[in-house]
């Protein structure tokens, strides 16, 4: 085994029961005409390697991201791409900055790939935080989840396109973007040749199962890290079932309205827990000293959340779930007004 191969941990999946609240799926149902159109998904080319299916998703995701299907790459999930970029961008030691908190992954890529990884120790998701340490670290590569993953907190393009000038590569993780695509980098990946965008169709595309993510980049980066992905890594099943979704007229802005008007509920909901961030993602962060405590009790209705040191990770969800948080909520404020 590799040296320190234990500071590595492992990602365990657990299977769990009630509402998940906690991983940011998407909680809107698959209209009933996309699953019917996923059921005559032929499975004539099922003992053929993936070369069609990938061919048209692109075409199709390059539609819907209004770029050119030679600016994309597909991956297993995003997750895939995150390892894929770091180990074609990083040497041995090279280091790689990212704000604090963001995706828990990013650290585990860049130690597979043998960088070194640094983050802030305190105000971490700020502008001027994020650029002292870029200048004492002299990083590679910066990683930037946009909107935050967990906080929901947005970089301005202004201060992305700043980042994107001090580095020699930027990731911009768009894992949340599809409810504020008016914030995409995509609007200025012309001018900054260096940016590198990550895309999903885990979140507001409702399709987590089925691992597809995508880079959006300049044709020359794409070609460059292509060159670390593996022959078909990604499901010809999987790329027809996402071919599928992405042709439907009006899918994503049924999910994208549905996902917003539960994340206002949710705002409401949670204001008696604690400070409410601002969010435009499908999720929202509650700022409480009692994360742990709020995720048990939470947990004991059946209703799943994320807990953080400083605050809960909420996404939105269904007003079955809610009526548990309502209830759960009111079951201590009635303990405390006793
Ligand atoms: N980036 C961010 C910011 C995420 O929150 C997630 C999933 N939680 C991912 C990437 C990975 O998503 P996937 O591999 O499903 O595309």
């Amino acid at each position: 085994m590799r040296r320190n191969y234990q500071n590595i941990p492992r990602y365990v999946p657990h299977a769990a029961s009630g509402y998940a609240l906690n991983q940011n799926e998407s909680q809107y149902p698959l209209p009933e005409r996309l699953e019917r159109a996923i059921r005559d998904v032929s499975l004539e080319a099922l003992s053929r390697y993936p070369v069609e299916e990938l061919l048209a998703l692109k075409a199709s995701y390059a539609d819907y991201a209004g770029v050119e299907p030679t600016q994309l790459m597909v991956g297993s999930g995003s997750d895939e791409l995150l390892a894929i970029l770091s180990q074609a961008i990083l040497d041995t030691e090279d280091r790689v900055v990212a704000p604090a908190p963001d995706f828990s992954m990013y650290g585990i890529y860049t130690q597979i790939a043998r960088g070194h990884f640094t983050q802030p120790d305190e105000q971490g998701l700020r502008y001027e935080t994020l650029t002292e340490i870029i200048r004492t670290t002299d990083p590679k590569l910066v990683l930037i989840s946009n909107p935050n993953n967990p906080t929901g907190k947005m970089w301005t393009l202004d201060e992305l396109s700043d980042i994107a000038t001090r580095v020699p590569y930027l990731v911009v993780d768009e894992a949340y973007i599809d409810f504020t695509m008016k914030d995409s980098f995509v609007s200025r990946l012309n001018e900054y040749s260096n940016v590198i965008i990550l895309r999903t169709l885990s979140k507001a595309f409702g399709l987590a199962n089925l691992r597809i993510g995508f880079m959006i980049a300049s044709e020359e980066i794409i070609e460059q890290i292509d060159r670390f992905r593996s022959p078909f890594n990604v499901s010809g099943l999987s790329a027809a079932v996402a071919n599928v979704v992405l042709r439907d007229e009006s899918y994503i802005q049924e999910s994208i309205q549905f996902h917003t008007a539960q994340r206002e509920k949710l705002t409401e909901l949670l204001r008696p827990v604690g400070e409410i961030l601002p969010s435009r993602a499908n999720f929202i962060y509650v700022k409480t000293d009692d994360s742990e405590g709020w995720a048990s009790r939470f947990l004991d209705k059946g209703v799943h959340v994320r807990a953080f040191p400083d605050g809960l990770r909420v996404s939105a969800g269904t007003d079955e779930a809610y009526a548990l948080i309502r209830q759960t909520i009111e079951e201590v404020n009635s303990v405390e007004n006793s």
